[in-house]
This record gives structure tokens, C-alpha cells and sequence, in this order.
């Protein structure tokens, strides 16, 4: 059986056409921070498989909790009943958020779908209508239609789909920089809350770091603002912590930043330390006990695999997993690895800015047509990397090894001065 040709005649891959136009390369096994492609070569993992894979590929603990649960329950559903994998992972989350009330679901962007309905639902108990939500330019929050609606409208798959999405409220993000200044953002934000805020059910955001719309790091500050605001009108704020979550940006979550919490959290991704799909929504006692208390009652959705214990489990055992060593301190030296090693880069013609935050290295191009190059560069030269736009980013692992580490930020820096020789030849 040739399962390249099967790839190529069947099987879509993600933002691709089919057959895909764009290399796909074929992979065998993991480990750790190792990829082992079909044709013998070995990549060094600088992408921890889109945010997800906090703690390496493989892990034995959490392949020994896999193999008891599904020895034991792969699934059951959830509908009318429980079971300790569930109610483990509820007691975890509780205990590392402090919000009360858990929803489990199947992926990130269900549980953005399942905060939307949260925050109607909310409105709706109290007697009121709010149909319409508030989000950044530069947001990305997800693929389903009612995530897709709060993700920036320009910057994203918005004008494909038209007038089929639900038409949201964008107001100007904070300026870049942790440190940045963010008067204006504040100022947009409260002139768009006065004259919607009847409508608006709730301001959603990816806190600290916008992901897929830009890799922006912005000041924590601005969220601290935005809640007293928020508050004002009686808007809920939604914080997703899809990407951020699970110590990425240094802290367990990119609230922590802050000295405020959200009223709802949606979780995913590392979770799992990419091991299987799982995602979460979060949020508070007061709000799960409007909803539970007025006439509507019921929190309305329940995806078929929510709860699956499978998932569930291997989620408890990651965030064992994780508390188990200093992994801030190590996420921490990534950031000032990251940090040193590719302000060579800032000087270069093709580069925009160069930025770093917790396991995060970016690197902003001041051209979209490299990608490609990069990616080819970076996979003949033992790296996996999958740049995109402008942007040339690594997520790693929390136990990447130094000399991994190294490779990796080697090859962007070499990478990078690749494309740059044919940039300057462009400008000429
Ligand atoms: N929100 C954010 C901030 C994300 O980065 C992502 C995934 N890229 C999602 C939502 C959607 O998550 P999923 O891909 O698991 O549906």
C-alpha cells in the first residue's frame, strides 16, 4: 500500500487543498522532542504540535494511565452518569483555576463555542436578550462558526463565509510589548461598551498573547482595566486560555499575570500534552447558579465523547505530570534563551521584531512569502518548524533538552539569514 498516494488522492489536510499544493512530510514515530519521519530522518520538535505537546511526545506515565483506561472504559457517555476520571480531572482543574464549575468537551474550540452559549445562557437567566460579543483585531479563537465569528474579521477566514457568521463587535488591541502602553485599546473598549453594551453578552480574549492573529504579546495590565470595565456593564469576560494555557507564557495561565480572574476560561490543548484531543470551559459558581436557577435551567450542550474518560485521564495524569517538576523555571530559561539567542536577527532587513515569552520564540518577517522557504530550510537542516505568514515562531516542549533547544533557535537564525539574502536581493 503506497500511503503517500492514499494522503494525496484522500485526505485533507488542515488550511490545505486537496491534493495539497505544499510538501507534506510522512512521520513514522515520537519521542520526547524528536520526530522520526518514514524516510530515516530525525526532526528536532519546535512547534510541541501546535502548543499542545507540553511535555514531549511519549510520555511513560501518561501512556501506562492510557493503557489502564482503556483496558478498564475508553468511553461511556456522559449523559446520567459519572466516573472518577471525570470528576478527577474536575477536582484538578478547580484546584489549579479556582473557578468552581467545569463543562468538558472534545476540543478548543467547542469549549469557545460552549463559553458563548455560557454567557447568552447567563443573559437570557437574567432576563435579558445579548446576542452580540466583543473581541480584538488580531483574535483567533478557533474553526467552528460561532468561534470563527469572534476571531478578526480581516485577518482571518471571515470573508469566505460572509454573511453566514454572526456580525461581533472588534475594538483595537493593546500595542505590542508586555510592558507596552495601552491607553488607546482601553479608550476604544469603553467607547464601544457604551454604545453597544445593551447587546454585548461578553468580551472575549486570548490573554497576554494573541496566537494565530499575529504571535502579540501585550501588557497584562490592560486586561486588569478591561475587567473593571467589563464590570461596569455588567459584560462578561471570557479569557481563552487554549494556547496560553498550561504554563506556556510562565504562569499556569496567562491570567496569572494579572491581579484579576475572567468570569470564564475556555482550556484545551495542553491539557493533554497533545496525547489526545480534550478541551474545557470554566467558570464561576454565581454564574453556573444563575443559569441552573432560572427557567432555562440547563446549560444546552452535550458533545457525544464530553467527559471521555479516555481523555480525562490522560488529562490528570499530564497535569501530575507537570507538577511534578519546577517546570516555571524551565520555561523561564527557555524565554531567556529565546530572548538572547535571536536579537542577532533584529538588525536584518527581512525582520520585523524579534519577541519571546515563556516557551515562545517569534520572529515577525516584514514579508508573507517565505514561509515555505523557511519550513524546507528548516527540515533539511533537522528542525520542525511550521512558520506561517510573517511569522516564523517556536512553541517547545517544557523538556526539550538544551542542546535541542540550541538546534532549534540555530536553524531559524540560519534560516532566517537565508531568506534575508534574497530579500535584500528583492529591495534591490
Ligand atoms: N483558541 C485559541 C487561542 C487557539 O490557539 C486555538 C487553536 N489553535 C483554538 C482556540 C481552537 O482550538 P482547537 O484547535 O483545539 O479547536
Amino acid at each position: 500500500m503506497n500511503y503517500l498516494e492514499i494522503d494525496k488522492n484522500h485526505l485533507w489536510h488542515p488550511y490545505n487543498s486537496l491534493p495539497s499544493k505544499t510538501p507534506i512530510w510522512s512521520v513514522k514515530k515520537t519521542k520526547n522532542c524528536k520526530i522520526f519521519l518514514e524516510d530515516g530522518r530525525v526532526l528536532v520538535d519546535g512547534m510541541s504540535s501546535w502548543w499542545s505537546a507540553i511535555l514531549g511526545y511519549n510520555n511513560k506515565r501518561i501512556y501506562k494511565s492510557l493503557k489502564k483506561q482503556a483496558k478498564n472504559m475508553p468511553h461511556i457517555m456522559f449523559g446520567g452518569l459519572t466516573h472518577k476520571p471525570a470528576c478527577k480531572l474536575a477536582n484538578n482543574l478547580v484546584k489549579l483555576t479556582g473557578f468552581n464549575s467545569v463543562f468538558l468537551c472534545d476540543s478548543g474550540s467547542v469549549s469557545v463555542e460552549v463559553a458563548l452559549k455560557t454567557a447568552i445562557l447567563y443573559h437570557k437567566a437574567k432576563g435579558e436578550n445579548r446576542y452580540t460579543f466583543l473581541a480584538l483585531k488580531n483574535a483567533y479563537h478557533g474553526d467552528t462558526l460561532g468561534a470563527m465569528s469572534v476571531c478578526d474579521p480581516e485577518n482571518s477566514m471571515h470573508s469566505l463565509y460572509g454573511d453566514y457568521l454572526s456580525k461581533n463587535i472588534f475594538v483595537k488591541t493593546p500595542n505590542m510589548g508586555f510592558d507596552a502602553d495601552f491607553c488607546e485599546a482601553l479608550e476604544d473598549l469603553e467607547e464601544k461598551l457604551k454604545e453597544n453594551h445593551k447587546d454585548i453578552a461578553a468580551f472575549i480574549v486570548e490573554p497576554v498573547v494573541q496566537g494565530a492573529g499575529g504571535m502579540r504579546i501585550y501588557n497584562p495590565q490592560y486586561l486588569q482595566e478591561a475587567k473593571k470595565i467589563c464590570t461596569k456593564y455588567d459584560i462578561l469576560l471570557i479569557f481563552d486560555e487554549i494556547a496560553t494555557g498550561f504554563g506556556h507564557t510562565g504562569e499556569m495561565f496567562a491570567y496569572m499575570h494579572t491581579n484579576i480572574k475572567p468570569d470564564i476560561i475556555t482550556i484545551g490543548k495542553g491539557i493533554t500534552s497533545g496525547t489526545i484531543s480534550l478541551g474545557a470551559m470554566l467558570t464561576t459558581k454565581e454564574i453556573s447558579d444563575v443559569i441552573s436557577n432560572s427557567s432555562i435551567e440547563v446549560l444546552m450542550h452535550g458533545p457525544t465523547f464530553m467527559a471521555n474518560p479516555l481523555a480525562c485521564s490522560i488529562a490528570n495524569t499530564s497535569i501530575k505530570e507537570l507538577l511534578s517538576f519546577d517546570w516555571k523555571t524551565k520555561v523561564l530559561e527557555i524565554e531567556k534563551t529565546f530572548r538572547k539567542e535571536l536579537e542577532v536577527l533584529r538588525e536584518k532587513k527581512v525582520v520585523k521584531d524579534v519577541r519571546a515569552i515563556g516557551s515562545i520564540g517569534i520572529i515577525e518577517l516584514n514579508s508573507d512569502v517565505f514561509a515555505q522557504d523557511l519550513q524546507n530550510f528548516c527540515v533539511q537542516n533537522g528542525v520542525w518548524l511550521r512558520p506561517f505568514g510573517k511569522l516564523f515562531y517556536s512553541i517547545v516542549s517544557y523538556t526539550i533538552s538544551k542542546k535541542e533547544l540550541e538546534k532549534v533557535i540555530k536553524t531559524m537564525v540560519k534560516a532566517v539569514n537565508e531568506i534575508d539574502k534574497k530579500y535584500e536581493k528583492c529591495l534591490k
